[in-house]
């Protein structure tokens, strides 16, 4: 298996290699390892999360407390099996991909962790889930968390339902903020099939920058984390 695949994109190859090897892989759940592995004969399976951001990920739902949480992107499940063990075993996952197809590769290793029971997986674009929980004024500041890691044009729309629906102190992270480093070259400098999405990214961070309702902060992991707090 090759470091260099999810390399946080401002460390060199060997320090990512390093850390991947010291501290993340020695301590990777077995069926982590088992949706990774099946990641690399996938098609696309490089969207599997950086298991290095995934362990930041797990440190803060645990810091947390979370136990309702929202994720939207599912593909083959590493972030959604991470999320899974690192909640109480009376937590809940609404978790939310168009493509059941995806999620199937995962989740004998859901099973097989035995955590099946607290995710709610509904193949359906997101936008419309976050609406109909969003019907019932119950679900307003009932989730403690949030990981988003679908569809990058609609981040800012999911924003402004997420903010809802997630309790104040509660996080929501972003994945891809960074988009391989393309949000800091020129646009000349980018490859055409990158720069819609840098375009987003571009929007999505300026926009959440000057958003006084969160705190925010922009880790360099994986492809980038905005980690992002409701303060109000
Ligand atoms: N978090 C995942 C990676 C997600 S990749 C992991 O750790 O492996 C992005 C996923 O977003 C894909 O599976 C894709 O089907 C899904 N997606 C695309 N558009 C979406 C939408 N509108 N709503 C929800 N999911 C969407
Ligand atoms: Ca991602």
């Amino acid at each position: 298996m090759t470091a260099d695949k999810n390399r946080s994109i401002l460390q060199t190859e060997d320090l990512t290699k390093y850390i991947l090897e010291t501290s993340v892989y020695p301590r990777e759940a077995e069926t982590l390892k088992d949706i990774r592995n099946a990641n690399q004969s996938y098609p696309m399976g490089f969207m599997g999360t950086a298991p290095d951001a995934g362990q930041l990920m797990a440190i803060l739902l645990k810091l947390l407390n979370a136990k309702k949480t929202i994720e939207v992107g599912v593909f083959t499940g590493y972030s959604l099996l991470l999320t899974a063990l690192s909640i109480p075993d009376d937590g809940k996952i609404i978790a939310v991909d168009p493509d059941r197809k995806a999620y199937e590769v995962g989740l004998p290793s859901i099973k097989k962790a035995g955590v099946e029971h607290k995710i709610d997986f509904i193949e359906s674009e997101a936008l419309p889930v976050l609406d109909k929980l969003l019907e019932n004024p119950s679900n307003d500041g009932n989730f403690d968390f949030a990981f988003v890691d679908a569809d990058k044009h609609n981040y800012w729309n999911y924003h402004e339902k997420l903010i809802k629906l997630i309790k104040i102190g509660g996080l929501v992270i972003y994945d891809n903020t960074l988009w391989g480093g393309t949000v800091a070259l020129p646009e000349e400098a980018v490859l055409g099939h990158k720069k819609k999405i840098r375009q987003d990214a571009l929007a999505f961070n300026e926009a959440i920058a000057s958003d006084t309702r969160v705190e925010i902060c922009v880790a360099s992991i994986g492809d980038g984390f905005t980690i992002c707090r409701r303060a109000h």
